[in-house]
């Protein structure tokens, strides 16, 4: 590991030129490109440009119809190969993360394992991209359902996980025959251009049946994404970002009948109950909530502890609080590192300052200016005890800020727990069978993630990803969320020398 003072924009460069992306792109008028680390300009990107977007779809759209005749098991092997070249790359990308994104090394690199994780998966789906034989009522018909390629999909990423979200779309939609436009957040673009150099590499060795314009991407703000959410061109877009977001791309889809894939904020909890392991539960809270830095869609912001564990579970919580390591993530001690930049730092201030007037107890939260100078968000965690469930615990601040209240009953826990806009993540800590499954049944969470005695972040990619509610009801990743990338046709053949009409309907010249 390179050790930390090394200036953050060196140590940029360094890993930017091993992963092959030419350092001199940074040089240019544009985009601004920093590191959270020290909140400092690396260095300006030139911005696609309206006229140049416009190529990137017309070539996206021209390269459908010769992607979706290769065979979808061939197109599996263009992924293995990305799956390869991820290996070979992941040292140099995961600290890419970290030095663009802000994570910790260990999260920095998690996150690559965890694209190449759905490459492995999207290689074996290549050869199991099935319909059902279904029976009919007809004499001498056989029906059956095909699944065919949609078209150029869309693909629009948040900052905090700034290349396995890509990865977990464009996976899934290379096998599935659908080409990919790629527009990363404009905090992070370049780890989105070492993930095109590396995809690049990929496309090198797999030759010639992949078309050119296969993956692309669009660097730049908000108005590249709108751009590519009107286009006509476009069938599918997954649009990963805050609810906000959400609700300006939906209508614009549902407008021109293009699917949508949602994913967008979160507002998760918690329920400690009172058989709960609390060594175990006080462990998994802590990642939950701090890891990341409060900056994961699924991280922890509400916490119901039942009242006869309460004073427990909040002083060991208030000593982990106290000690977390916070830091330069680039340094192997630290758990916690910097928010993306001040502006978020001060939307974390505001919902503190609103949680205060409620009367709340605050633990933490202050800005911390030492640890890599002024131009850097760094902040201590905070854990806000409430008396109940109101004001700022009501919606996502992307930010840690954990919000405890305690509670009586588990019906009442459940309540509070789904009584809020946002649907992704949600677990219970419990040795009670009855607790566990009650939170699991139809009566118990409302989230699109319901786990037990693990936290609500972490996610692996085998499971369907995604949200109710506001958080937009998309999936993706594993499970059958492939089927969104694809269109269903259903075929009826009569092989008989009659025609029976279903339902017994008559109509005899
Ligand atoms: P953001 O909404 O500011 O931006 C996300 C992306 O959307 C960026 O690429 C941005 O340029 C683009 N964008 C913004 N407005 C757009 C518009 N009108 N049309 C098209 N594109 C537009 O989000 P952020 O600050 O980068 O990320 C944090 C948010 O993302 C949090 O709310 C977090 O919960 C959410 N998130 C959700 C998931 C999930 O899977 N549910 C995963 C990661 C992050």
């Amino acid at each position: 590991m390179a050790p930390t003072v090394l200036s953050v924009r060196d140590d940029m460069l360094a890993v930017l030129e091993r992963l092959g992306v030419a350092a001199g792109l940074l040089t240019g008028e544009g985009l601004e490109a920093r590191s959270p680390i020290d909140g400092l300009a690396v260095g300006r990107l030139r911005e696609t440009t309206p006229e140049e977007a416009e190529a990137v779809l017309a070539r996206a759209a021209a390269a459908f119809p010769a992607w979706r005749r290769v065979p979808a098991p061939r197109r599996g092997e263009l992924v293995r190969l990305l799956g390869e070249e991820l290996r070979a790359a992941k040292a140099d990308l995961g600290r890419l993360v970290t030095l663009e994104a802000g994570k910790i090394l260990s999260e920095g690199l998690g996150e690559v394992q965890e694209m190449i994780d759905i490459c492995d998966f999207a290689v074996g789906l290549s050869r199991q991209l099935h319909g059902l034989t279904i029976a009919t009522e007809r004499p001498d018909h056989r029906m059956m359902e095909v699944w065919h390629p949609l078209g150029p999909c869309g693909v629009i990423t948040a900052f905090n996980f700034p290349v396995a979200v890509w990865s977990w779309n464009a996976a899934l939609a290379l096998v599935c025959g659908d080409p990919v436009v790629w527009k990363p957040s404009e905090k992070t673009p370049l780890t989105a251009l070492a993930v095109q150099a590396i995809a690049g590499r990929a496309l090198a060795r797999f030759g010639a049946d992949a078309p050119e314009g296969l993956l692309q991407v669009l660097i730049g703000g908000r108005a590249l994404g709108e751009r590519l959410v009107a286009d006509p061109r476009i069938p599918l877009v997954s649009a990963t970002g805050s609810t906000a977001m959400g609700r300006q791309v939906a209508p614009v889809l549902a407008g021109r009948f293009a699917r949508a894939i949602l994913e967008l904020g979160g507002n998760n909890a918690a329920i400690v109950a009172p058989s709960a392991d609390l060594d175990l539960a006080l462990r998994a809270v802590a990642f939950a909530a701090m890891g990341t830095a409060g900056q994961r869609c699924t991280t922890l912001r509400r916490l119901f502890v039942h009242e006869s564990v309460h004073g427990d579970v909040l002083d060991r919580l208030r000593r982990a609080y106290a000690s977390v390591r916070i830091g330069d993530p680039r340094d192997s001690a630290t758990l916690v590192g910097p928010l993306i930049d001040p502006a978020a730092a001060d939307d974390m201030a505001r919902a503190l300052d609103e949680a205060r007037a409620l009367g709340a107890t605050v633990h933490g939260g202050e800005r911390l200016t030492g640890i890599r100078g002024e131009a850097a968000a760094y902040v201590r965690p905070a854990l806000v005890e409430m008396r109940a469930q109101a004001g700022p615990m009501r919606r996502e601040t992307f930010a840690p800020i954990l919000y405890a209240v305690p509670y009586r009953e588990l019906e009442e826990a459940i309540a509070a727990q789904n009584a809020v806009a946002a649907g992704l993540s949600s677990s219970i800590f419990t040795r009670d069978l009855a607790e566990a499954e009650t939170f699991l049944s139809v009566a118990g969470s409302d989230c699109g993630i319901a786990n037990v005695n693990i936290g609500p972040s972490g996610a692996e990619i085998g499971g369907a990803f995604g949200g109710e509610k506001e958080t937009g009801g998309g999936r993706e990743a594993g499970s059958d969320s492939w089927k969104a990338y694809m269109r269903r046709a259903t075929n009826t053949i009569n092989y008989g020398r009659t025609l029976p009409l279903a339902q017994g309907v008559s109509f005899e010249l």
